[in-house]
């Protein structure tokens, strides 16, 4: 299979990096101590929806002068249709697009609204939700964040309780999400509720797809704060919250079904490799500098040099993984368990990629800031968000369950 750019693609790639060239607002530099996001298209030094929404003027005029010039070409939702906003590319000119701007190392913009809640109300949503959110979520001035885990319900989805009962044309809801990623930014919530089950009927019958806006009375959100020191998530209570039945996305105890798809398009991102790709480069990069094998211990004559390069192929498959992963999908489609290969793959690879950086630096490694941090710090943060990896978007075990299931066809018990 030849994974090259067509000459179509090869000159649509030309464009994108004059774009970004010329369009990336001067003012918008990136801060490698600024609080990182944890989601696979962040790049380093920034966090688009913290940007937006934050104290810093010069920051947030930044960050929505780069919605607005992508935005303009419909580029924030490349594969959006026009009339919502988005630009009718390609899946495949959505992918060079999209890959062009990370490794420039510029941030996307609202990543949880474009890749997950987007795609999946083209899917699922009614004609009215698609043109009252898809637009102003095109231009990045809309930002959402995805309430589906629980205290009591990750892995274990259908086991979530955050209940809502019907009075009239509103949903009643109370209840509390965890885990959800910036959270403390987003202006609307995708979350999943209770409204019912009949006795006896699987758990996941009776769930319920809504969105909700996140300035509702009721809705608390409080950050929760890892191990850097950084509130990349959130915890929210609803407490009485009153939501329209109009932001029922799709039947009333059909929510299991939407929520699916909308995690099959989390899954897909190519986000992960590029982050990888640029890491590993800059390793590399770093070793055959002169100041780079100081900070090495002997591990280098250990083996290294090999761990480096089995990094090096499994970065290049990553990028293939989501690349084929892309390409078979025209627009609009939902991805298959190819998308659960891809994270899989990706969340495994950021471990094994972390142990590597940590086995070149040896005790640098844990220095994240300062001129003896190697590489300002970069494997510090990749480390940190290793653990993270295998649970975000779904743990190991639940893609290898999928990949069983619905790729190999294999019995769920
Ligand atoms: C950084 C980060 C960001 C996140 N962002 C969001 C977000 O924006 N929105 C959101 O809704 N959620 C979010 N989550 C939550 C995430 O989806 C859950 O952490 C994940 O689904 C796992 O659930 P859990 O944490 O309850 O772990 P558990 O489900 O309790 O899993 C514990 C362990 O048991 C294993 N296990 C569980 N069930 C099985 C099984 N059937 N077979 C084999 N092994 C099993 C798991 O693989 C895991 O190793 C985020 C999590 C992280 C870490």
């Amino acid at each position: 299979m030849n994974w090259g750019d067509t000459a179509e693609q090869a000159a649509f790639r030309r464009s994108v990096r004059r774009f970004v060239r010329d369009a990336f607002p001067a003012s918008y530099l990136p801060e490698p101590d600024a609080e990182n996001g944890l989601e696979p298209e962040d790049v380093g030094g920034y966090n688009w929806p913290a940007d937006v929404r934050g104290a810093d003027p010069t920051r947030a005029a930044g960050a929505r002068d780069w919605a607005a010039a992508l935005a303009r070409r419909g580029w924030i939702a490349p594969q959006w249709p026009r009339r919502y906003g988005g630009a009718g590319l390609s899946a495949a000119k959505a992918f060079v697009l999209h890959e062009e701007v990370l490794r420039a190392g510029k941030p996307g913009v609202n990543g949880l609204g474009v890749f997950l809640l987007g795609p999946t109300l083209l899917v699922h949503g009614t004609a009215v939700q698609r043109a009252e959110h898809l637009p102003p979520t095109a231009r990045g001035e809309r930002v959402w964040a995805q309430g589906f885990s629980e205290p009591e319900a990750g892995s274990d989805l259908a086991g979530l309780r955050t209940r809502a009962v019907r009075e009239g044309e509103h949903y009643v809801v109370n209840g509390q999400k965890v885990w959800t990623s910036l959270g403390q930014h987003a202006d609307w919530l995708f979350v999943l509720v209770r409204t019912g089950a009949d006795a006896g009927a699987p758990r996941h019958h009776g769930i319920t797809f809504l969105l909700v806006d996140a300035r509702s009375p009721g809705v608390t959100v409080r950050p929760l704060t890892d191990i850097r020191g950084a509130a990349p998530f959130c915890e929210i209570f609803f407490e009485d919250v009153r939501v329209p039945v109009g932001n029922r996305v799709g039947e009333e105890g059909r929510g299991w079904y939407v929520a699916m798809d909308t995690l099959s398009f989390e899954r897909a991102g190519l986000g992960a490799g590029i982050t990888f790709d640029r890491t590993l480069t800059g390793l590399i990069a770093h070793l055959a500098t002169e100041h780079g094998p100081e900070q090495l211990h002997e591990e280098w004559d250990h083996g290294l040099r090999g761990e480096v390069a089995r990094r090096y192929i499994e970065v290049q498959v990553s990028h293939h993984l989501a690349r084929y992963t892309a390409s078979r999908e025209p627009t609009g489609a939902v991805p298959g368990y190819e998308a659960s290969v891809s994270q899989l793959f990706n969340a495994e690879l950021h471990q094994r990629l972390a142990r590597t950086g940590r086995r070149a630096f040896g005790a640098n490694s844990l220095l994240w800031r300062g001129d003896d941090a190697p590489m300002a710090g970069a494997f510090t943060h990749l480390s940190l968000d290793a653990v993270a990896a295998t649970f975000m978007g779904g743990t190991s075990e639940i893609q290898r369950n999928v990949i069983a299931t619905r790729g190999l066809g294999l019995p769920s018990a």
